[in-house]
C-alpha cells in the first residue's frame, strides 16, 4: 500500500519519501499472498473492501497492461462440492451483484467438465474477471512509476517515532543512520507494523489504534503440472475452511492459504499441516496423489480485533479519529488488499486532500 500510495501522491507533483524498515521493499505481506486479482464478489456491499476491490481490479488490469507487468485474466470457478452447498452458491452470486459485479454466471455441468475436467463438483459459477498477477513485478513497476515522478525510496529506515509540530509532522527513523524528517502529510502503511508505528507517533490517541490479530496462511505447492487452468475456490463446508487453488504465471499450482492464529511474525510452514491440505483438496480434486504436495510459503494477515463490526473492513483513519492533522493510518489491509492497492493509493490521496 505504501508504494501505491507513494505513486499516487508523487503523481500529484508532491515530494515523496518512502521509508522502508527492511533492506528491500515487499518483504512481507505483499509478496506472501495468493497473487489473485479478485473480482470483488464476497464483501459487504458498500464497504471499503467492496468498493476498493472493484475499482482496484480495473486500475490493476490497466496498470499491468501499460507497464508490462506479468498477469493473466484467467478467471475463477467458485465451486459447490456438495449438493447442500448449492443454495450457498446462489447466495454468493446474489452477493456479487450487490457488490456491483455483474459478469458472473452459473455454469452447466457440461461446461464445467469441459473447462476443468478433473474438478469434482455439484455446481460451479464462473467469474471471468478474476485473475493473477506477479506481485514482485507489480511492486517493481509501481515503485518505478513512483520514482519516475520523483519519489525517493529510503531502505533500512524503520520509523521509530514522530510528533505533530503544528505545521506538519516530524518522523524519526532508527537503524544504522537515524534521521528526522518533516512532512506536511504522512501515510502510515506499515502493514503488520502499522499499530506499532501509530503508537510511536506522539499525539495519536491510543484508543484510536485497533487491536491486531496475526493470522498465518500457509501454502502447499503441487509438484506436478497443474490439473486446472483457472483459480478454483470451493465454498467452505460448515465448520471447515476451504482450501483454494491458485496458479502462478509459470503454471504452477498452490493450495491454500489455511488459517492459523500466531503470536508473532513467523513465516515457517509446518509440514505436519499436509494432512489437512490433502483432505481439503481431495474434496474437489480426487486425482490428488500422496506425495504430490510439498510445503510452500506462508503469509500473515494483518487482521483486526473485531471488537467493533466496522473493523471487518479496511480501516483508513484520518485526524478526526486519531487526532494528528496530516496523518493517515491504514489498518487491517488484508485480502483483497493487493487487488485494491492502486485504488487505496487513489483513496488515501483524496483523504489527504492532495488529489
Ligand atoms: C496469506 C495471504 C493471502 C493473500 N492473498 C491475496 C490475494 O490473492 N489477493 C489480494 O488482493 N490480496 C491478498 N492478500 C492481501 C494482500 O497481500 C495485502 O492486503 C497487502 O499485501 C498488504 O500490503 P501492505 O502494504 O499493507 O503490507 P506489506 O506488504 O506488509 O508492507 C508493509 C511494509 O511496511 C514496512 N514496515 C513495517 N514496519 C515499518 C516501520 N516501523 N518503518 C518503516 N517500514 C515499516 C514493512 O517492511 C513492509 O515493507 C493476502 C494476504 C495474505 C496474508
Amino acid at each position: 500500500m505504501g508504494l501505491a500510495t507513494a505513486r499516487a501522491l508523487a503523481r500529484t507533483g508532491r515530494e515523496v519519501v518512502i521509508l522502508e524498515a527492511e533492506a528491500a521493499p515487499g518483504q512481507h505481506t505483499s509478496s506472501r499472498n495468493t497473487g489473485c486479482i479478485h473480482a470483488g464478489m464476497g464483501y459487504v456491499p458498500g464497504s471499503l473492501k467492496s468498493r476498493l476491490a472493484l475499482r482496484g481490479k480495473e486500475l490493476m488490469y490497466a496498470f499491468c497492461g501499460e507497464h508490462g507487468v506479468a498477469h493473466r485474466r484467467c478467471g475463477k470457478l467458485v465451486v459447490a462440492t456438495e449438493p447442500e452447498q448449492i443454495p450457498g452458491l446462489h447466495a454468493m452470486m446474489k452477493q456479487a451483484e450487490a457488490n456491483g459485479l455483474f459478469d458472473m454466471r452459473m455454469l452447466d455441468p457440461a461446461e464445467v467438465r469441459e473447462m476443468e475436467p478433473e474438478l469434482r463438483f455439484a455446481a460451479a459459477a464462473h467469474s471471468p474477471s478474476s485473475g493473477i498477477v506477479d506481485q514482485h513485478d507489480l511492486m517493481q513497476a509501481i515503485l518505478g512509476d513512483a520514482e519516475a515522478h520523483g519519489a525517493v525510496l529510503a531502505l533500512n529506515a524503520p520509523v521509530v517515532g514522530g510528533r505533530a509540530t503544528g505545521d506538519g509532522i516530524e518522523i524519526t527513523t532508527g537503524g544504522k543512520d537515524p534521521t528526522t524528517i518533516r512532512a506536511s502529510m504522512v501515510v502510515n502503511a506499515a502493514g503488520l507494523g502499522a499499530q506499532k508505528v501509530a503508537r510511536a507517533i506522539d499525539g495519536v490517541r491510543p484508543e484510536s489504534v485497533p487491536g491486531q490479530v496475526l493470522t498465518r496462511g500457509c501454502y502447499f505447492v503441487l509438484r506436478r503440472r497443474s490439473p486446472f487452468s483457472r483459480l478454483i475456490y470451493p465454498l467452505p463446508e460448515l465448520g471447515h475452511a476451504a482450501v483454494h487453488v491458485s496458479l502462478d504465471l509459470a503454471g504452477q499450482s498452490r493450495f491454500g492459504p489455511d488459517t492459523e492464529p500466531v503470536d508473532r511474525i513467523d513465516y515457517t510452514v509446518d509440514p505436519g499441516r499436509a494432512a489437512f491440505f490433502y483432505e481439503a483438496a481431495r474434496s474437489f480434486w480426487p486425482g490428488l496423489q500422496d506425495g504430490d504436495l510439498v510445503p510452500g510459503y506462508a503469509g500473515i494477515r494483518p487482521k483486526l480485533n473485531k471488537e467493533r463490526a466496522s473493523l471487518n473492513d479496511f480501516v483508513v483513519q484520518g485526524a478526526d479519529t486519531h487526532g494528528v492533522e496530516g496523518l493517515v493510518s491504514l489498518y487491517g489491509i488484508e485480502s483483497p488488499g493487493l487487488t485494491s492497492s492502486l485504488a487505496i493509493g487513489e483513496y488515501v490521496t483524496r483523504q489527504l486532500g492532495a488529489a
